[in-house]
């Protein structure tokens, strides 16, 4: 009898794949225009891009939440564990494993720390005690405050609570939405570190970030958008040495030194890379 083939290993398949995505708010404001990307399992991926680039509204149309903001998918798909998703609710998407750590922090800022915690990990119960250690494990900061309410925490202790909650579902891919915004240096580079120990743990990570030193030095590959399309798409490496990225980007002139005045201009008369 003749072998039967069987068909190409999953493993080999992006855990997150976005093909040709087009996202309008209200009917008519056309935001993303066509925007593919992929992210292997178990890696971290970044996104970079200028305000108003379409990266929230990327995440968001990952996660499900466009609807709370009259905003809708018009075209192409969103693929996550080889499962089409991007008319899934936020609730389904979350279930299989994808979980979004909003811009901003938003924790419950009358709750404890604890109870937080508790509202990420009510998905899965009956882990909750092990969840709420591993999460105290990799937060020692939240164990000492874990009696305090969210609200008088620091920003970088906010940060790691969004992140913790998030963790407690055990997702399989945490989109995190620039989870260095408004933080000192040195907690930056505290976030920094714990996002690369999350993902060593074996959680897919896409990383949307404005602070792109930050999330190219972790990232394995990179992501450029500017206007809602996909500008870039190299692996982390060549985006920290590409010129353009790192004049725009990581601010640095042609000599590794801070950008000039004159660099800028010659920077926007370039632009159109961009568009
Ligand atoms: P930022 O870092 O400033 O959040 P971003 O790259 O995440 O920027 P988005 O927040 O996705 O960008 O916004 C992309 C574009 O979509 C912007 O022009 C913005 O004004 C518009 N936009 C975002 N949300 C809505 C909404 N709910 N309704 C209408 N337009 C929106």
């Amino acid at each position: 009898m003749a072998a039967v083939m069987q068909p190409a290993v999953s493993e080999s398949l992006p855990l997150l794949s976005v093909n040709n995505l087009e996202v309008v708010y209200d009917d008519v404001i056309h935001v993303l225009k066509g925007v593919s990307l992929s992210v292997a399992e178990g890696t971290i991926v970044a996104l970079l891009g200028a305000n108003g680039a379409g990266k929230s509204t990327l995440l968001r149309a990952l996660s499900g939440l466009l609807d709370v903001h009259d905003g809708e998918v018009t075209k192409g798909s969103v693929t996550f564990g080889g499962r089409g998703i991007h008319h899934l609710p936020p609730t389904k998407i979350a279930s299989l494993g994808m979980k979004q750590v909003l811009e901003g922090r938003r924790i419950f800022a009358e709750l404890t720390v604890e109870e937080n915690l508790k509202v990420g990990g009510h998905v899965a119960p009956r882990q909750l005690r092990t969840n709420l250690e591993r999460v105290y494990g990799l937060f020692p900061v939240l164990a000492e405050r874990r009696k305090r309410t969210a609200g008088y925490l620091s920003g970088g202790e906010q940060q790691m609570l969004a992140m913790g909650r998030a963790l407690m579902s055990e997702p399989r891919c945490l989109l995190l939405d620039e989870p260095s915004l408004g933080l000192a240096p040195l907690i930056v580079q505290q976030i920094r570190d714990l996002i690369v120990e999350i993902n060593a743990g074996g959680t897919t990570v896409l990383l949307v970030e404005q602070n792109a030193t930050m999330a190219l030095s972790i990232a394995e590959h990179g992501y450029v958008m500017e206007n809602g399309k996909i500008v870039m798409d190299k692996p982390a490496k060549e985006l920290l040495e590409d010129s353009d990225v790192r004049e725009f980007y990581l601010g640095l002139g042609a000599e590794g030194g801070a950008k000039s005045f004159r660099e800028v201009k010659h920077y926007k008369r370039r632009k159109r890379w961009l568009s």
